[in-house]
């Protein structure tokens, strides 16, 4: 009662209506796409923020969390303990070329501090970010997402931070210039939580170029994007670059294990390498997360579902724009995204909030977008079968009705 409450008092209409269901509908067990309630209701899981790209309890990542419960969940940490030296392994045989070093860590934010304080030890302390975008509310991790509201309580932040355009190479240019030697660029390769807003083709090339002409460290935060979501293992490989880091979390845990990463050239791994203790966290690379790291990591590979994002992206997309031009008319004002990450964009606010609690009601759990109001978030998982696509479109007819009448 007091969660419901919490809900109405601060969520606009259609978000006080999800609050009720939140309140009153307890989230129970979670099998492939699907989440059952405390009602009994099977709710399709085209939410959770992208972590369930292999949907829940995939049986690759339960078994190999399950055995290295039982063998070793914890490390002593002073003997070596292999476990993290295979996910490692297997991570840089998916991560771009050339990028060979990782440090995991547990969550996406966290993992932003680590490439924050990589790009430090090479003296890259002027920090910039694109507007709107997200890294995570850890204090480094906030400085650089861009948003008043999340920043604005807890200033002061750190310093020597500034935000460019997303998508606008000239702007960047102009920072990149004006602190030559001594910048790193954090940038989403689409930006998520803005909204799924997808750079102009060719700005992630001529944002590498700028930081190699202007001795910037570029750090991709693939946090959202990465292993498949996109419908390539990296956003990185929608242009073909090679960030100097690469910053991962999310789906690499299977949907089981918090874990993340930076994954690192070798030069922009330099400092850590020469002193393992520079950076350290009691539960980085803790067992139970590396073994759920391999596990996902099979399961990609094996489920073809880097494909399987794209295929289903493409055709989501496309059904759900035929659904919005059908029902919502000029209330929708584009269905875009890129494979499994898919925004719903309204011409005013509300209409997303609306939207998310009738899908709820209809039986599919979507996101809305922490920095846009206006945008609808699904991140189905990439195991949709066909069924599961009929179910979705219908839902996404019912629900768009629901909003219209
Ligand atoms: N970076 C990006 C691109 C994200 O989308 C998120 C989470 N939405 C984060 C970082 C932060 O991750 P976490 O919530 O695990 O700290």
């Amino acid at each position: 009662e007091r969660t419901a409450a919490a809900y109405r008092s601060h969520l606009s209409r259609g978000r006080a209506a999800l609050g009720e269901l939140f309140g009153r509908e307890l989230e129970q067990s979670a099998t492939g796409a699907w989440v059952r309630t405390s009602r009994g209701r099977e709710l399709l899981n085209c939410g959770g923020y992208g972590v369930l790209l292999m949907g829940a309890r995939h049986p690759r990542v339960v078994a190999a969390v399950r055995t290295q419960l039982h063998t070793l969940p914890v490390s002593a940490k002073l003997l070596l303990e292999p476990s993290a030296a295979k996910a490692a392994a297997a991570l840089t045989a998916v991560a771009p070329s050339t990028m060979d070093k990782v440090h995991f860590a547990c969550s996406g934010a966290e993992a932003v501090e680590t490439a924050i304080k990589l790009a430090r030890t090479h003296g890259r302390t002027h920090l910039i970010s694109a507007t709107n975008g997200y890294h995570g509310k850890t204090l480094g991790a906030l400085s650089v997402t861009a948003r008043g509201v999340f920043q604005d309580p807890f200033r002061p932040l750190l310093s020597g931070v500034c935000h460019v355009p997303y998508g606008d190479p000239a702007a960047l240019r102009k920072e990149l210039a004006a602190h030559e030697g001594r910048a790193a660029l954090i940038l989403e390769p689409v930006q998520g939580e803005a909204g799924v807003i997808l750079p102009p083709a060719g700005y992630l090339t001529e944002a590498r170029r700028l930081c190699h002409e202007f001795g910037a460290f570029l750090i991709l935060d693939e946090v959202q994007t990465g292993l498949g979501r996109l419908g390539h293992w990296w956003g990185a490989d929608r242009e073909q670059i090679v960030p100097d880091v690469l910053v991962v979390g999310k789906a690499l845990g299977g949907g089981v294990m918090p874990v993340s990463a930076v994954i690192a050239t070798e030069s922009a791994f330099r400092a850590f390498d020469r002193d393992p203790y520079l950076h350290t966290s009691t539960f980085s690379a803790s067992p139970l997360g590396m073994a759920a790291v391999r596990g996902a990591l099979t399961a990609i590979e094996e489920g073809g579902l880097v494909e399987a994002a794209r295929g289903l992206g493409e055709r989501i997309r496309g059904e759900l724009s035929l659904i919005c031009k059908d029902i919502l008319g000029t209330r929708v004002r584009e269905v875009r995204g890129a494979g499994l990450l898919i925004g719903v964009e309204f011409s005013e606010p509300g209409l997303a909030a609306d939207l998310l609690a009738e899908l709820m009601a209809a039986g599919v759990i979507a996101n809305h977008s922490l920095n846009s109001g206006q945008v609808l978030r699904l991140t189905p998982p990439a195991i949709l079968d066909e069924s599961e696509v009929d179910f979705l479109r219908g839902a996404f007819a019912t629900a768009a009705k629901a909003v219209a009448a």
